[in-house]
């Protein structure tokens, strides 16, 4: 195993940077971890250079199937690693180890081996075209990779949402620069020595831990990067948007969200109640896809109400090192204050608290989780809070399910839980979320496109999508 480095990762060796360093701190006792490099507007040119010299030399000679050997070694020294890196994210997120070995850790090495496959199977097509002036034509497509990819990760998933970005970007040729998020740096940079021990050519792969303001900030308006792949909030994704069309950047902006969970009455209910829980309490709520807007028939609205109120207080929060947790500290102290100040607006708007909502005694930035019943008009139930804290709240009948389950500004993911096969398709197809669960809240994998609507974000990553997204087409047109 490697040792962990805090410096930045630039064009194939370890550095200082330009910013000096910023501290990582650990959320579970608030104390300081370390301290880490912190990159300028000066590293990104420096990186963006040697991003481009890859893309023009040793990158671009190894040949795909070479591309895919090189996504296959680095999945092999993820899963040699894994454990390394499950603890890192516990230590600096604070999510409980065994939900990041279970889930963040294999999810990388899932991108990274689906599209290792990919690698040389990126093909452009023959195309039937009505020729030139009269003249015959062999037209075709070809798939190119877009250049310099600024890869902006957010704190809740750093391994799992980089590996959504980085694995389709370098199956299709292209090089990236990775800036993990301030609470979020040290397995992405564990992450870095594996690329290095991988062998990927120099400037390739490159990692500029830094402040968003400084780092993310000269990555979006930088002339030499041509795409940012962005997950975080909404606010920031709009600045991105603005600071990329300097010079017209593609961009894929995954964003917040407000996901609802439909329970009908049909619903296999202790299922439902244990699924609703799970995207409401997993890694403390911090979670794009969180199903805080749990719209339930009013038929089993109580036993709704009763079971979460029960699933809440059986979440075992404390050390995430501990196997017997669930629920560690939330990620920094004002993600802490931001969900306990929502709980109060919740209570003084008239919400009715039925568990939960306070901060836990003691060292480090803890919250139990809270349930609320209430309505879709509550600010609980408008705004991403991000954090462990639902709202229950009761329909009449499908329309009035759909309706309330779309109106919110974001459409990022939805769930529903019922036994009727056709309720389950109409529903979904009424839907606005870029993805649906149906008896099963969040369903992931490398295989299936990911990403929302409305104020959710711009385009999908993952699957084939995740292809089409890294890749730029060129029409190629011979006249005979
Ligand atoms: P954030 O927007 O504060 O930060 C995300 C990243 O952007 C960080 O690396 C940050 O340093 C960087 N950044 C900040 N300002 C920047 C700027 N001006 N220019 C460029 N980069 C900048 O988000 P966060 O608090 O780290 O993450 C939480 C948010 O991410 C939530 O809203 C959540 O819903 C969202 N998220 C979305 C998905 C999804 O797939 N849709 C997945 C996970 C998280």
């Amino acid at each position: 195993m490697t040792t962990t480095t805090t410096e930045l990762f630039l064009d194939g060796s370890w550095t200082g940077g330009g910013a000096g360093t910023f501290t990582a701190v650990n959320p579970s006792t608030g104390e300081a971890i370390t301290e880490i490099a912190s990159a300028d507007a000066q590293d990104v040119n420096t990186a963006v250079a040697a991003a481009t010299r890859a893309l023009r030399g040793d990158w671009a000679a190894v040949p795909p199937s070479g591309k895919g050997a090189l996504l296959h070694r680095l999945a092999d020294l993820v899963e040699r690693d894994a454990d390394t890196l499950a603890r890192l994210e516990a230590l600096e997120l604070g999510v409980p180890f065994g939900f990041a070995s279970a889930l963040f850790v294999p999810n990388l090495i899932g991108s990274l081996r689906y599209y290792a496959g990919w690698a040389d199977k990126v093909n452009g097509e023959v195309i039937s075209s009505d020729g030139y002036f009269g003249a015959p034509t062999h037209a075709y497509t070809r798939r190119e990779p877009i250049g310099v990819i600024a890869a902006i990760v957010p704190w809740n998933a750093p391994l799992m949402i980089l590996g959504w970005k980085l694995a389709p970007a370098l199956a299709t040729g292209n090089a990236v620069i990775v800036k993990p998020a301030e609470d979020a740096t040290l397995s992405i940079l564990h992450l870095a020595k594996l690329v290095q021990e991988a062998g990927f050519p120099s400037g390739t792969v490159q990692v500029l831990p830094g402040i968003g303001a400084v780092t993310g900030e000269a990555l979006a308006v930088h002339p030499g990067v041509h795409k940012v792949s962005f997950t975080g909030s909404t606010e920031t994704g709009r600045r991105i948007l603005r600071n990329s069309a300097v010079n017209f950047k593609r961009t894929t902006l995954e964003l917040g969200g407000k996901s609802p969970q439909v329970i009908f009455e049909d619903a296999d209910l202790p299922s439902a109640i244990q699924g609703a829980a799970m995207g409401l309490f997993s890694n403390q709520g911090q979670v794009c896809a969180a199903g805080t807007r749990i719209l339930v028939h009013r038929d089993v609205y109580d036993a709704v109400l009763d079971g979460l109120k029960a699933a809440a207080e059986a979440q075992v929060v404390g050390d995430p090192f501990d196997q017997a947790t669930t629920m560690g500290p939330l990620v920094n102290g004002s993600q802490r204050d931001k969900v306990l100040g929502y709980v109060e607006k919740g209570k003084a708007e008239g919400a009715t608290l039925v568990t939960g909502g306070s901060p836990v005694g003691g060292p480090g930035f803890f919250v139990n989780p809270a349930v609320f019943a209430g309505t879709n008009e509550h600010t609980i139930a408008r705004e991403e809070i991000f954090g462990p804290v639902g709202t229950v709240i009761p329909f009449d009948n499908d329309a009035e399910a759909v309706a309330l389950a779309n109106d919110n500004d974001y459409g990022l993911a939805a769930t529903v839980w019922t036994t009727d096969l056709g309720r389950a398709h109409s529903v979904s197809a009424a839907l606005q979320a870029g993805a649906i669960g149906v008896n099963g809240w969040s369903p992931l994998g490398p295989q299936l496109p990911w990403g929302g609507l409305k104020a959710s974000g711009v385009g999908r990553e993952l699957g084939y999508e995740g292809v089409l997204a890294n890749t730029e087409v060129k029409t190629v047109t011979i006249v005979l």
